[in-house]
């Protein structure tokens, strides 16, 4: 670990990654969130809104995916579900794997959201193992980290995420890393309104791209795409993706209605 952190401060001073175009992606996360009827309007409007150069991917629940999945089939929008079991198979009543998920049309699992960290004990041995499983049945990840507000207050924020981020996608290979989108969502700005500023989440995607850089080498950390995650509307799109670091959003709130969503998607052009 000191290593790495050593490595990418030595970075810090001396690399200046362009904000790169194609790293571009908005993510909207449903959560729980929308009946199926007003799952169906929301991805029709849209798709009257998107464009053939956008990237953008949508999570929703497990339920409506099939549905989905044929709805927004040759268009740039992607689907992801909001969580997979670690296991191939088995006994395990109510849950659903990975397998499960591609069959039906999923490109995409978030995996280490932090409402599965905190509601439902997921701890970052458990993600590694679920990202492992997701890449066996050819699904891609969206990672999230990020710190809780006591974390960030006593400005120890850098070595939680690295520390996150070390036991889990640091572990993977590099070809593997072409397979994994990272989402930073500070966890007190998630569903709070509060939002990161730019600057701090610019500090934070640029600690984690460092890492990537000392574990993987430069090619593999800048074509990664870092999403910001916490309270993105309209009104601060804009800002946070004018960073050179952050390549898009992982949005919830605001995920939920056409306007607001294609709005920030017109600020991730
Ligand atoms: C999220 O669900 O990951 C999220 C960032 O939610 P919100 O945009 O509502 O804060």
């Amino acid at each position: 670990m000191c290593v790495i952190l050593y490595t990418y401060l030595n970075y810090l001073d001396v690399n200046k990654i362009p904000h790169m175009k194609e790293r571009n992606v908005l993510a909207g996360n449903w959560k729980m969130n929308l009946d199926y009827m007003d799952a169906i309007q929301l991805v029709q409007a849209l798709l009257e809104g998107v464009e053939d150069t956008d990237r953008m991917i949508i999570s929703v629940p497990y339920l409506y995916i099939s549905g989905l999945a044929k709805l927004t089939n040759n268009s740039p929008i992607e689907i992801a579900a909001q969580n997979c079991h670690q296991k191939e198979k088995g006994a395990y009543t109510g849950e659903i794997s990975a397998n499960m998920l591609a069959s039906v049309g999923t490109d995409y699992v978030v995996l280490g959201h932090s409402e599965r960290r905190e509601y439902f004990g997921e701890t970052d041995t458990l993600i590694l193992e679920k990202i492992k499983m997701a890449f066996a049945s050819n699904l891609k990840v969206i990672y999230c980290c990020g710190e809780p507000l006591d974390v960030r207050e006593a400005d120890n924020h850098s070595h939680f995420v690295a520390e996150q981020i070390e036991a889990s996608i640091l572990q993977l290979s590099s070809e593997e890393m072409k397979n994994i989108i990272i989402a930073y969502e500070p966890i007190w700005a998630i569903g709070t309104g509060k939002t990161a500023s730019a600057e701090q989440a610019q500090e934070m995607h640029k600690v984690i791209r460092g890492l990537l850089v000392s574990k993987f080498g430069s090619e593999t950390a800048e074509a990664c795409s870092i999403l910001y995650g916490g309270s993105v509307k309209p009104a601060n799109a804009d800002e946070l993706f004018a960073m050179p670091d952050v390549d898009g959003g992982l949005v919830g709130g605001a995920s939920l209605k056409a306007d607001s969503f294609l709005s920030i998607l017109r600020s991730n052009r």
